[in-house]
């Protein structure tokens, strides 16, 4: 595992075309090949870049001329690594942003790219925690100190409200002592006088261990000692911090998850966050009452959460449907409030039923609904639309006939709010009234 090479790992599979050669040239090299990605070279020189399945389609967005030469573009130029070069030596590399390398032989001939998921393919969880030294871990691990001589009534009251419960008594920095819970417990069965000071009490003298030991000597350590935690010095054994057994575990396990997950750890970070917020919302997901749809206010919720991630991650897109019922009042005029709250709760289902899992259904208001459809642009956003019209306008709803609805549509655009989309799918859904409603239209 140690000797594993970058070639190794790396995607041999490589297509590639010249800086010369149009974006058109490209996409059908790329369509060809079946691959995600296709490697530009510079003409008559050995330096490449990357164009991704998500490139073109931001060309394609941005109304790029698609007979635009690739080197009249502003694409970022991708770092070389040899092929013989060690996986471990990737490993600081790897949490950076520009995720692929191009792999290149003694003759720097391109022979294959690097992508984040490779580099973290090849790598052992056991190996990392052996190369990761625990000094790396301690910066946001409190802890609490007191000097021998304090009371030792007041070293109490310092780990009375702490959740881990120690203190360090040190002198000139370096630790003599530690007093933890366990140790008041004991105290007060004995009776000893609380105002005396800590050094006739604490535990002395204490164990610690040196920063640059790795996290796996530091489990191993912990798990012989049994030792809650652990105090960690510097090579001057002045006091650094302290870590718990479950620190420890937790490192040893969501280091390498986080790894897994996301090419870097603050990304990984707020994705955790976004996914809890996600599910609580899910959760506690209010329905209305008489449609089981979501609510207007847990919609808004939902929105804002994919406003958030498409300005995170950027690889995130969405699109939003109004529907609006045509000629409600008239339903309602005709045959009865009843009649026609039967209709709005089978309106509801059509849009459950044609909508995926992943997308959002809602009441807006009176006989108006709203329809998040994630990871949907505007193109295949139309088509579900569609559905939705389609299959209103075909059934026969008992008593009534007909019914028809009226959808405006859009998706997200860079910078756009809340109140930006729905004005704008608003706008969309007017357009279909005024044009003889029935339809869709599409405010991009
Ligand atoms: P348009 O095609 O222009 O949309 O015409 P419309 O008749 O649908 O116009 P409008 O949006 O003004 O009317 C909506 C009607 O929906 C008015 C209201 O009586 C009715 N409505 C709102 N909420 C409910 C409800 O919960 N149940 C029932 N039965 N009707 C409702
Ligand atoms: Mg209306
Ligand atoms: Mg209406």
């Amino acid at each position: 595992m140690e000797n594993l090479t970058v070639y190794d790992v790396a995607t041999r599979n490589v297509s590639f075309v010249e800086d010369t050669a149009t974006i058109q040239e490209a996409i059908n090299k790329i369509e060809k090949s079946e691959l995600r990605t296709i490697v530009v070279k510079k003409k008559n020189k050995n330096s490449f870049s990357i164009l991704t399945a998500g490139d073109f389609f931001n060309f394609k967005i941005k109304k790029l001329d698609f007979s635009t030469k690739i080197n009249k573009i502003k694409i970022k130029q991708i770092e070389k690594v040899h092929k013989d070069t060690s996986i471990i030596s990737m490993l600081d590399k790897i949490s950076n942003s520009e995720s692929y390398r191009i792999v290149v032989d003694e003759k720097d001939s391109i022979i294959g790219i690097l992508s984040c998921s490779d580099i973290i393919s090849g790598i052992d969880p056991e190996l990392l925690i052996k190369k990761q030294s625990i000094g790396n871990f301690l910066n946001n691990h409190f802890i609490k100190t007191a000097f021998a001589n304090e009371s030792t009534l007041n070293v109490i009251s310092y780990i009375k409200d702490k959740v881990d419960g120690a203190v360090v008594i040190v002198e000139n920095e370096i630790p003599i002592g530690i007093f933890t819970t366990k140790d008041i417990i004991k105290l007060l069965k004995s009776k000893k006088d609380l105002t005396r000071p800590i050094r006739n009490y604490m535990i002395s003298p204490v164990e610690y261990i040196k920063q640059d030991i790795s996290i796996s000597e530091a489990l191993d350590y912990i798990k012989t000692k049994k030792f809650k935690r652990i105090v960690v010095v510097d090579n001057n054994n002045k006091l650094l911090g302290k870590i718990t057994q479950q620190d420890l575990m937790k490192l040893f396990y969501s280091k390498w998850v986080e790894m897994l997950k996301h090419k870097g750890t603050k990304l990984n970070k707020a994705n955790k966050q976004l996914d809890k917020k996600y599910q609580k919302l899910v959760k506690k997901a209010s329905k209305d009452y008489l449609t089981k749809v979501f609510t207007r206010n847990r919609f808004d919720e939902y929105i804002s959460i994919e406003i958030e991630k498409i300005k995170r991650y950027n690889n995130s897109m969405f699109s939003l449907a109004i529907i609006d019922i045509d000629d409600f009042k008239h339903v309602n005029d005709t045959y009865g409030h009843l009649e026609g709250d039967n209709v709005l709760k089978i309106i509801s289902k059509f849009l459950k039923k044609h909508a995926r899992t992943s997308d959002v259904v809602a009441r807006w208001g009176g006989e108006e609904f709203v329809v998040l459809l994630t990871n949907t642009h505007l193109e295949d956003s139309i088509i579900v639309a569609e559905k939705f019209c389609s299959a209103i306008r075909k059934y026969d709803f008992k008593n009534i006939g007909k019914i028809t609805c009226s959808i405006g549509l859009t998706s997200y655009k860079t910078g756009d709010t809340k109140e930006s989309i729905f004005a704008r799918a608003d706008k969309a859904m007017y357009l279909s009234k005024q044009s003889g409603k029935d339809r869709v239209s599409i405010e991009a």
